[in-house]
């Protein structure tokens, strides 16, 4: 019987590289990782450096268990959003990947005419990297995913579902998770995809790498209408950003986060993907910021769990 929960925590909220200083590991030096638990589903967005620890986690968790609970292994979801460094660095450093009793499902989308298999695998090619993707012991299922596919997890541990979105099933279990998305094209090279997902009728949008427009991207407005939770990318200051040198990176203000959410009427607003080059004091400035235009704001630390249901 799956156990009634919906939430999400944030094991890296650090954008472009990892920061190790002293005066940003109040909100933390780990790159984009996300943990979502809806029942028993566990669904992992992005593999930067914040999934080693989850895995650590994850498989230590995993060991504990009886052996004849082992028996049909470890399976994990993870949904990529684009394969930037910041988001893929910690998949050769995630300990469930090298079992071989592990099955690790890699959803995201098709970049410049490679698959994502493909694209996976060259983030670990030699001589950048000392593993290769297909020497991990784990068996990998890789999918392309586009803007027209919902993703059904149904059954804790099997294998997700993509379904064209005209065709999802009207008598889903009640417990299935549902996962839309679409991609963003205001992130260089390929775009970042943007997800959305509802479970027992609450909603989680993950914004990340995605560069706004002043009064809100209207289309990820459109997106987030009405959830529970928005994370949206807010790396530059507003000051920063106006001087022009930023424009066109893909990414985000304060302010462009908060018009979205206050536009979209989410409920709750995190402030991710930190500017490396931001310590914890100036990260709570931007904090200050978007408050000032929607109230329910936070710029969100790693380790952070917002329980939706
Ligand atoms: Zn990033
Ligand atoms: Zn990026």
């Amino acid at each position: 019987m799956a156990e009634d929960r919906f939430y999400v925590k944030f094991w890296g909220v650090r954008g472009s590289y990892p920061v190790a200083d002293e005066e940003m590991l109040g909100y933390g030096g780990n790159t984009s990782c996300v943990e979502v638990r809806a029942g028993d589903h566990l669904v992992i967005i992005d593999a930067g450096t914040g999934i080693i620890k989850l895995g650590q986690e994850i498989y230590e968790k995993y060991l504990a268990k009886p052996k004849s609970e082992r028996k049909n292994g470890l399976n994990i979801n993870i949904l990529m959003t684009h394969t930037h460094h910041d988001h893929t660095l910690g998949f050769g450093f995630f300990p469930p990947a090298f079992s071989v009793s592990t099955t690790v499902y890699i959803l995201g989308p098709r970049v410049f005419a490679h698959d994502l298999e493909e694209i996976m695998s060259m983030s670990m090619l030699p001589p950048f990297f000392p593993v290769q993707l297909e020497d991990m012991g784990s068996m990998k299922v890789i999918h392309n995913i586009r803007d027209t596919h919902v993703i059904v997890f149904d059954e804790p541990g099997a294998e997700p579902k993509l379904f064209h979105m005209t065709d999802v099933p009207p008598d889903l279990p009640e417990n299935a998770l549902k996962v839309y998305n679409y991609r963003t094209y205001a992130h260089p090279q390929g775009g970042c995809t943007i997800y959305k997902f509802v479970y027992k009728g609450k909603t989680f949008v993950h914004g990340t790498d995605t560069e706004g427009y002043s009064g809100g991207d209207a289309r990820l407005i459109r997106f987030a209408r009405g959830a529970d939770l928005l994370s949206h990318d807010a790396q530059y200051a507003d000051e920063d950003y106006a001087k022009g040198t930023f424009q066109g990176f893909g990414h985000s203000t304060p302010s462009m986060a908060a018009e979205v959410a206050k536009h979209a009427k989410v409920k709750q607003l995190g402030l991710i993907h930190h500017d490396p080059r931001h310590n914890d004091e100036r990260v709570a400035e931007l904090e200050a910021v978007a408050r000032d235009i929607f109230p329910d704001t936070v710029a969100v630390r790693e380790g952070q769990r917002f329980d939706l249901l």
